[in-house]
């Protein structure tokens, strides 16, 4: 046998024992991708459900269109869409989480309550919205049509199975407000829903996702406080929902002009 002979036969041995080993190894990742989906609860961050008015940044608006070919994917793949506190009672009780997540959808815009809750009610879903208490029921015209939910809206789809939550009084990042500021932009809402509406909430949203230890520290002075959205992007496991539910993770869906496949890729 020829030295090239005996060289391409360990040569060839050589690739086929790698191919095995990457092929193990691949299976080994998709198994443990797939494990880490039956222990974690994506959020999907939405603001305004409508077109995009004049002047303002795409980003913050998905067509109501565009927003149903989200649901109807999520109910073609038999999703859970559920609110944040019954997400956090799911992971804690260890159970399979596989195709759960949750719809969250910050600042309050009247289309939350015109475009998205009857869209959420027809396909059984139930949405998280979180509320700026100095804008409630106001219109602002400044850069095109800004309108926001009034309480008696808001009440509406907290009695139908939507979760209401703050997202601080002035919507103004709360790392950067002056420290004694802080408690009224906290626990003002708190109070001010309870007394508009007659029910306790129990989550923040941050605006703009800012948090830190300070923030945290004075939300916790609130016990009716149990949970809180980060800008922190990725899923939710057991360990954040015991160890920091003050900084649960988010990511946030943009109308990339793909239709469904801009939730697709948020998800996977
Ligand atoms: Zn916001």
């Amino acid at each position: 046998m020829s030295i090239f002979k005996s060289v391409y036969r360990v040569l060839r041995i050589v690739l086929v024992v790698a191919a095995i080993f990457g092929m193990a190894y691949q299976g080994r990742i998709k198994e443990d991708f797939e494990n880490y989906k039956m222990r974690a609860i994506p959020a999907l961050m939405y603001h305004s459900i409508s077109g995009v008015p004049e002047g303002w940044p795409a980003d913050l608006c998905i067509a109501p269109e565009v927003f149903e070919e989200h649901l109807k994917y999520l109910q073609a793949r038999g999703y859970n869409v559920i609110t944040a506190p019954q997400a956090m009672i799911l992971l804690k009780s260890r159970q399979n989480v596989m195709n759960t997540v949750i719809l969250t959808f910050d600042d309050g815009y009247e289309n939350n309550y015109t475009e998205a809750f009857p869209l959420l009610k027809k396909y059984g879903f139930r949405g998280n919205f979180y509320i700026v208490g100095n804008d409630v029921g106001k219109t602002k015209n400044q850069d095109g049509v800004k309108k926001y939910m009034t309480y008696g809206q808001i009440k509406q789809m907290h009695d139908q199975g939507m979760e209401i939550g703050s997202h601080s009084m002035s919507h103004d990042p709360l790392t950067s407000i002056k420290p004694d500021m802080l408690p009224w932009e906290i626990y003002q809402p708190l109070n001010l829903f309870y007394e508009k509406m007659g029910f306790w909430i129990s989550g923040i949203a941050f605006p703009n996702g800012a948090f830190n230890d300070t923030i945290i520290a004075e939300v916790r002075k609130y016990f009716k406080y149990e949970y809180g959205f980060s800008g922190i992007a990725g899923c939710n496991t057991l360990k954040i929902v015991t160890e920091t539910p003050f900084a649960l993770r988010r990511a946030g869906v943009y109308d990339r002009g793909n239709g469904v496949k801009d939730i697709e890729t948020v998800l996977q």
